[in-house]
């Protein structure tokens, strides 16, 4: 669907957006790509949002990626009879293996391996950090822990345990069942939780075997140290600030943010901007200053994307999440600065002749009056490539693929438009200048800049760079074959 800017939403479905209306209502709205918590729902429940994803993408014609997060190791308490409890500063605290029901006073914790790793002084952290609690004694079945800082705590809380290694596989059973659930349903993107190192991503690459592209969400220190070498085997990055800033203190995540998403816009790899950005928003028809200072900030640092969490999913709000962020959006875009900034931040190192042909192509743009950059893309690369040039004109990307199609829906500033098998180059021109008129990106005595690669239908061979007319009678007249 067409936007009016370029970085791109992520919105997660949950119990406030799961119907057709609100589905269809978020899209038209702004969300280009929907999330679906492995964490959070049933099979069935992810199943039917998938189903009606797939059916406003058909009744829209439109485009839309689909992200399935996988829950990763994330450790969490057990459940309490009466839901929830409160936690007061100085009260001991048990965690153990026991079933039963928790208390004020313990609750299960099902994780035998943290047994094992923890120490007297040890520090564990519920519910984003919250509530602190600090291993007074343990053993392999249980841990005594004195409240450091109290709160409430209920059923399923996150348990976050900085400072251990923790000896967890990258994929738990539940993440290898939800992968091939979600695989097999069909989805664009895998985000991968609490990835440690490059090895974790390779597991699911291997799990995926190329139905799904990778995100590694960086997320835990370690993830942050070995951000390179993560990098060089993700196909995107998810800077996920919600346990980031708790595995880390807070204060270190903005500048994390700046360097990650740099280092993503060099690679030309699709980077999400994560967590909180309009949390009042769950409760909130209107955001706070800060918020929206927070999703401007992502977007002068030239994020692909920004994710609504628990705003869209379980918020009572959705619609005006995505509305806030689509007008914030349109507002930074629009600031000259944000211009300077973007340019100034551009950092390509650019080896192949397709880095040097949609460098050219921005180069045109913004040398003449150029409507758009159109280009035809198998694998999606070109069109990425141009995304990384950022460029003040429309991206379109030109596929015969759907799931490239789907999968640039995550891409800064790229519209993708289907079209057939190609044959002949001048049919690929005439082909792109009516997408960029039905688009309404050019007119008839508009010009845009085409590249394509021969021999056609083929990932890898981007050689062709065109400036063409809009006016179908000129290109015929004027192109060889
Ligand atoms: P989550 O990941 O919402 O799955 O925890 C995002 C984050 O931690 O920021
Ligand atoms: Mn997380």
């Amino acid at each position: 669907m067409k936007r009016d800017r370029h970085v791109k939403i992520v919105a997660t479905l949950g119990p406030s957006s799961s119907t057709y209306e609100m589905i269809r209502a978020l899209h038209e709205a702004g969300a280009d790509v929907f999330r679906l918590n492995m964490s959070h729902g049933s099979h069935e429940e992810i199943e039917e949002r998938h189903k009606i994803i797939r059916q406003v993408e058909k009744d829209l014609n439109s485009p839309i990626a689909i992200l399935a997060d996988l829950q990763g190791p994330k450790l969490r308490v057990g459940e309490f009879a009466n839901g929830s409890e409160e936690l007061e500063w100085g009260q001991e605290f048990r965690l153990d293996l026991d079933e039963t029901p928790g208390t004020s006073k313990r609750v299960q914790l099902p994780h035998p391996e943290i047994f094992e790793a923890l120490e007297p002084g040890s520090t564990l952290l519920v519910n984003d950090g919250k509530i602190r609690l600090k291993v007074a004694d343990c053993s392999s079945d249980h841990a005594n822990c004195t409240v450091e800082a109290g709160g409430t705590i209920s059923n399923r809380k996150g348990v976050n345990v900085p400072d251990v290694v923790l000896p967890v596989a990258a994929l738990s059973d539940k993440d290898k069942r939800d992968l091939e659930f979600v695989c097999q349903l069909g989805v664009d993107w895998l985000a991968l939780s609490f990835v440690q190192r490059a090895r974790d991503v390779q597991e699911a690459r291997d799990l995926a075997n190329g139905r799904a592209s990778i995100i590694a969400k960086i997320e835990k220190p370690s993830a942050v140290r070995e951000f390179d070498n993560i990098l060089a085997v993700s196909d995107g990055i998810m800077v996920a600030r919600g346990d980031l800033g708790v595995e880390l203190p807070v204060h270190s995540v903005p500048p994390i943010q700046k360097r990650l998403v740099r280092k993503c816009r060099a690679a030309a790899r699709p980077v999400i901007v994560a967590t909180q950005m309009l949390e009042s928003m769950i409760e909130s028809p209107m955001p706070t200053r800060a918020e929206v200072s927070d999703v401007s900030g992502a977007i002068y640092e030239g994020t692909d994307a920004i994710m609504l969490s628990a705003e869209s999913a379980a918020g009572q709000y959705p619609i005006e999440a995505v509305q806030t962020m689509n007008n914030v959006a349109v507002s930074v875009e629009s600031d000259p600065t944000y211009r300077e900034v973007i340019e100034a931040s551009r950092h390509a190192d650019r080896k192949t002749v397709a880095d040097g042909i949609v460098a050219a192509t921005r180069e045109i743009a913004e040398t003449t009056d150029i409507k758009a950059i159109c280009c035809f893309t198998s694998s999606g690369n070109t069109a990425v490539l141009v995304a990384r040039e950022r460029p003040r004109v429309p991206i379109l990307a030109l596929t015969s693929q759907r799931g490239t199609a789907r999968k640039l829906s995550l891409s800064w500033g790229v519209q993708t438009v289907m079209t057939g098998e190609l044959e002949r180059f001048k049919q690929a021109v005439v082909n792109a200048a009516r997408a960029a008129r039905a688009e309404g990106y050019a007119g008839a005595d508009d010009q845009i800049v085409v590249t394509a690669g021969v021999p056609f239908n083929t990932t890898g061979t981007t050689n062709i760079l065109r400036v063409a007319p809009c006016d179908e009678r000129l290109i015929y007249s004027t192109d060889p074959e």
